[in-house]
């Protein structure tokens, strides 16, 4: 962390040691063209979109202008990149890093008070680039810069996209040569499971305890926000409370009932992460490569590789062309993040597991003492197993709550999960139906069709594909109607009779209608890669910043076109792991 402006070639690979980051410049961008700017991100930055249209916003991101730091007295805020590990697949993978990210500065919003730190993808080698070239091409970049204002438009907690740049000059070679882009990011932390992961491999106990002082102060936003007490009513928890409980640590011999902060710490980052995964388990997203080094210290979703949102509802779908195992597949997601926080669980283990003592000062000074360190894990393990348990119920409920409103709901019960979501996800699967279409198209339907026998029908052709529709058996057309009919009784006894106008509104609110799919990403690469048009990009950005709109005032044919059935052969489609 010493290498303060260091000239850019003293930059080589390294291992470093008791610290998180190294100072590091971006690699000047030449000719650059900024391609897309999000007008939202600009908003929540607190920036005016007028200041995106002058020379200063477009070689600040591209990598050309230093801000905040003044090479003539070397003062201010100079860029850094950090410094991180994880688990790739399963497999401890070492040191690992922002390999092409390098953070330029923190801003923090006037109006809302939100914090963020601004970086750049794609803007040349840092010492944790290993083998690589530090660079991002252009597809990739694009399908970064989109989805990330998506899950935001949506209302899934992520990391942002600000603008992203074509760097023309910088040619890319992966499997074949390919234009160059930097996507400028920003997040409330880009801290990542997988930074304490590192720490633990280091058995760096400092640095750990440091960055869970850090992560509790200033990316939580301090200690007393983060969960303690047991929450009221904990002993006849409804089914839909958010708030399970898990019991708390006894500090010995004072009576006095109290949860270690770092057990404490703990618990939030489940809690965050829990409800995150839940919110992609239901509107059908998946990441794709869910190592600890993408799964966020906030439960974020973050690195954007060959993730994917479902076209038909398939569980067993990976969107990870080299995912053979289907580790991270639709199915596997919860799973999957569970196991991230165990690891993280172990790297906090001693500090859990060291109770109130953490708090004495000989203790906190000293750190952990060897002999009494796997002590301390054992304790901590009993933790993460109640954890668990509170992970499983904040995404449930998180999970219940979602599906009971896309389903046009206002109360969940306890018989819903059965008759009303495993049946209606196992009517998607079996006949291979759009999963975004179906909770949108249930939302045009008024419960008048649904009286007669023959309404019932009628509807239940809508929720195949348009050209698919005629041909369809009766006997799926009548298993879709016994479940409309349930779905209308349940509408019915939430929302009263002549409300049903207010219910569809409802539901629009809740089901996109636009989904940035992956033969929509791949044909707007296609048109700005080959074709080299820009206008196309404002154009999907509307639809995807504005996802549950009826009609953008752009072109209705392609509007419908963009958020009608997948075209023939381009469902599902696969990604792999170059970008
Ligand atoms: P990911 O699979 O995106 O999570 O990347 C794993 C690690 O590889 C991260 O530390 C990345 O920063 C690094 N990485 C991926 N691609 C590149 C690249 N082109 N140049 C440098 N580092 C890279
Ligand atoms: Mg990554
Ligand atoms: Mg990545």
């Amino acid at each position: 962390a010493d290498s303060h402006a260091a000239p850019r070639e003293t930059l080589g690979p390294r291992l470093v040691k008791s610290a998180l980051y190294t100072y590091v410049r971006p690699e000047i961008t030449h000719s650059p063209e900024l391609l897309c700017v999000s007008r939202r991100a600009l908003r929540d930055l607190g920036l005016k979109p007028e200041e995106a249209d002058t020379e200063e916003f477009k070689h600040v991101f591209a990598g050309n202008k230093i801000l905040t730091w003044d090479e003539g007295t070397k003062e201010g805020i100079y860029p850094w990149a950090q410094c991180y590990g994880g688990y790739q697949f399963g497999q401890w993978a070492g040191q690992l890093g922002d390999g092409r990210a390098i953070s330029l500065f923190e801003t923090t919003n006037p109006d809302s008070g939100t914090r963020y730190e601004v970086q750049l993808k794609g803007a040349g080698r840092t010492p944790y680039s290993r083998f690589a070239d530090g660079k991002a091409v252009l597809r990739s970049s694009i399908r970064e810069f989109v989805v990330s204002e998506y899950l935001n438009a949506i209302g899934i907690p992520t990391t942002r996209a600000l603008a992203l740049t074509l760097a023309r000059r910088s040619k890319v070679m992966r499997e074949r040569v390919e234009p160059g882009a930097i996507v400028t990011r920003f997040a409330q932390s880009w801290v990542r499971l997988g930074t304490f992961d590192l720490l633990r491999m280091r058995s760096d106990r400092a640095l750990i305890r440091q960055l869970a002082d850090y992560t509790a102060e200033h990316i939580y936003g301090g200690w007393e926000t983060l969960p303690s007490k047991l929450p009221p009513g904990d002993a006849n928890t409804t089914s839909t409370s958010v708030s399970p409980g898990i019991p708390k640590e006894t500090t010995e011999g004072s009576g006095v009932e109290e949860e270690n902060r770092y057990t404490r710490l703990y618990r939030a980052v489940i809690r965050r992460n829990a409800t995150t995964t839940a919110a992609w388990q239901a509107y059908g997203f998946m990441n794709g490569v869910l190592n600890t080094d993408n799964t966020s210290i906030l439960g974020l979703s973050i690195d954007f590789g060959p993730f994917a949102f479902l076209d038909s509802f398939d569980p067993s779908y990976t969107p990870n062309h080299d995912d053979h195992m289907l580790r991270y597949s639709y199915r596997n997601q919860p799973t999957i993040i569970w196991w991230n926080l165990v690891r993280f669980g172990e790297a906090v283990g001693e500090l859990m597991g060291a109770g109130s003592k953490v708090d004495d000062p000989v203790f906190a000074s000293q750190g952990v003492k060897q002999e009494d360190a796997d002590e301390l894990v054992k304790r901590a393990e009993s933790i993460i197993e109640r954890a668990g348990e509170e992970y499983k119920a904040v995404f449930m409920a998180e999970y219940r709550r979602l599906m009971t409103s896309r389903l046009g709901l206002k109360n969940f019960k306890t018989s819903d999960f059965e008759e009303l979501f495993s049946e209606f996800l196992d009517w998607l699967e079996a006949y291979e139906l759009d999963f975004h279409h179906a909770f949108r198209r249930l939302g045009y339907v008024s419960l008048a069709e649904l009286e007669t026998d023959q309404g019932r029908r009628d509807v239940a052709g809508r929720f195949f594909k348009r050209d698919e529709a005629p041909r369809q058996e009766s006997e799926r057309r009548e298993r879709i109607a016994k479940w409309l009919e349930k779905w209308a009784a349940r509408v019915r006894e939430d929302w009263g009779e002549g409300r049903d106008g207010e219910r569809k509104i409802e539901m629009e609110k809740v089901n996109p209608k636009f989904v940035p799919r992956s033969w929509i990403l791949d044909e707007l690469i296609e048109r700005v890669e080959k074709k080299e048009e820009r206008e196309i990009l404002d154009h999907i950005m509307r639809l995807n910043l504005n996802p549950f709109e009826e009609h953008w005032g752009w072109d209705e044919a392609e509007e419908e076109r963009f958020c009608g059935d997948v075209p023939k052969y381009k469902g599902m489609l696969q990604c792999s792991c170059s970008s």
